[in-house]
């Protein structure tokens, strides 16, 4: 053996001791609650990936999507149609179409009646809250009896919430909090949204 290949061979016997011994320590099974937020893109296709997992194991699936109220997306035609799924598209539109504040509240509360349903039945496995943190911000929704009803869920309930700007409230109760970095999207060099890639 080289020495550069012996260098390396040690280094990953190293590097192997040092993952395995923080797999060892990670032992623990509970419903997690994953905030995906930030600018960038990803964030309600981080979730669908999500969904798509738990369905390849048997598990079940509640997705509600709150604001948006389009009914035409790729990931509606596919989930939607799988028996563990259940969707539910729950808005009126962007804040900035409704443009009527009395009608979001009204269309939230609505919503979060079938959202809190899905966080008081163990036979949920993953609960996908997609749009959510615009609901909490612009409180269409108590955003302290919201949190309330994600945190009294069963314990092996797993809940991804998804959307800008995540309270620190929703962040301190999350698990896993991922923030996505808008560094550049195609929209601004002109290009509209692509099947497949963004609906
Ligand atoms: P996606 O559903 O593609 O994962 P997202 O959930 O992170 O996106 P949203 O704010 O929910 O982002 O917006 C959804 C739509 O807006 C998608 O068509 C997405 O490509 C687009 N979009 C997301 N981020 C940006 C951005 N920074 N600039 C312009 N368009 C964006
Ligand atoms: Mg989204």
């Amino acid at each position: 053996m080289t020495d550069q290949n012996q260098h390396h061979k040690q280094r990953m016997e190293r590097k192997k001791a040092v993952i395995d011994a923080s797999i060892a320590q990670a032992s623990a099974d509970k419903g997690l609650l994953l905030v995906l937020t930030g600018n960038g893109k990803g964030k309600s296709s981080s979730a669908f990936g999500m969904v798509g997992r738990a369905l390849g194991h048997g598990l079940k699936v509640g997705v509600c999507q709150f604001i948006k109220s389009r009914t035409d997306t790729g990931e509606e035609a596919f989930f939607g149609k799988q028996p563990n799924c259940e969707w539910h598209v729950l808005g009126d539109g962007f804040t900035w179409d409704t443009q009527d504040r009395e009608q979001d509240i009204a269309t939230s509360q609505r919503g979060w009646e079938i959202a809190r349903k899905m966080l008081a039945d163990p036979a949920y496995d993953l609960v996908v809250l997609d749009e959510l943190t615009y609901l909490l911000n612009y409180a269409y929704l108590d955003a302290e009896q919201a949190l309330a009803d994600i945190a009294a869920r069963p314990p092996m309930q797993h809940v991804v919430v998804t959307g800008r700007a995540a309270s620190p409230a929703l962040r301190e109760l999350a698990d896993t909090v991922s923030e996505i970095v808008d560094e550049k999207h195609a929209f601004r060099a002109g290009v509209q949204a692509q099947k497949g890639i963004d609906l």
